[in-house]
């Protein structure tokens, strides 16, 4: 079991002149080995920085993260390799300078994952397993479409042999038709290699499409976390409920954060109490001075909301 308890309580500390801005406050999700996590939320709601986070790419403060029960930063080299992230952008993160074969080869030779005598044929395997013809592997970043861009990414994660991706609006940036030949292209790979994902995305129809389970943030909280057909079919959470009466079609989701009254309150200063209830059409009294526990409201469904406390 891929054991991923983040309880992230209070506190990752980016000071920004002398404030502190909690992006990610109070998380506590357990992500199973095999399964897809669809995280999603407004932009500005820390979804991006828990990735980073579970990820190892960020430090933790004031909460762990815990990989089959060990503390993600006690976890030596090789066993860190074994996550991996993909970003919305990878050409940001591909060396315009290498060679794509290169790029996919260095990793695993400096770990000693693959002998430099059998590199040339492991990369090959990536590359092709990624989607791509191997005989590119001589052409360099800048040769290559979008959506090719995002399988070199792909290619290079695989390199070194991961169990966990975390994908990172890993689609957002792609023409639909590609994305969904890179959301095909995820869950091939899911089967053949038995990987776990963190997907994280804005669009309600990718992240319906794809997850096993979703969790909804708000304001750096996990407001609703549910198996996607209750999420979809029987959402608790007043924004959950707010995001999909939107968008009742999958078609239409991606546009789901454009419609809910009021704007997204700054991260810096968010409201007390339910960070919702400026914006919430149910809000009580008590949601502007308490904050609500994540609590389940049905097997396997958890949701944060007063009204769940209601006779
Ligand atoms: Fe709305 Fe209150 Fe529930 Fe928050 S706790 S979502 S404000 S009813």
């Amino acid at each position: 079991r891929l054991d991923l308890a983040g309880r992230l309580a209070r506190r990752l500390g980016a000071s920004l002149r002398d404030e502190v801005v909690h992006a990610v406050d109070g998380v506590d999700l357990a992500i199973r080995r095999g399964e897809v996590l669809g995280l999603v939320g407004e932009s500005g709601c820390g979804k991006s920085t828990l990735g980073r986070m579970v990820a190892g790419l960020l430090p933790v403060s004031g909460g762990t993260i815990r990989r089959e029960g060990r503390d993600i930063a006690t976890l030596g080299r090789r066993q860190r390799l074994r996550t991996q992230m993909i970003f919305q952008d990878p050409y940001a993160s591909l060396n315009p300078r290498l060679r794509v074969g290169q790029i996919v080869g260095e990793a695993p030779l400096v770990h000693g994952l693959v002998p430099r005598a059998g590199v040339e044929t492991y990369v090959e395997e990536q590359l092709r397993r990624a989607g791509l013809d191997p005989a590119l592997r001589r052409r360099f970043p800048h040769q290559f479409s979008g959506g090719q861009r995002q399988r070199i990414g792909i290619a290079r994660a695989l390199a070194v042999q991961p169990d966990f991706l975390v994908c990172d609006e890993a689609v957002a940036a792609l023409d639909v038709s590609i994305q969904a030949q890179i959301l095909n292209l995820f869950m091939r790979l899911r089967r053949e290699l038995d990987l776990t994902y963190l997907f994280i995305s804005h669009d309600l129809g990718v992240v319906e499409h794809l997850s096993d389970r979703v969790a909804i943030m708000y304001l750096g909280r996990v407001v609703e976390e549910a198996p996607v057909a209750a999420i979809f079919g029987r959402p608790n959470h007043p924004y959950t409920q707010a995001l999909l009466a939107q968008v009742p079609r999958i078609e239409a989701r991606r546009r789901a954060f454009a419609g809910i009254r009021g704007e997204l309150p700054s991260p810096l200063r968010p409201p007390p109490g339910c960070h919702f209830h400026p914006r919430c059409p149910h809000a009580l009294p008590r949601c502007a001075a308490e904050r609500p526990a994540l609590r389940e409201v049905a097997p396997g469904h958890r949701s944060a909301c007063h009204l769940n406390d209601s006779p």
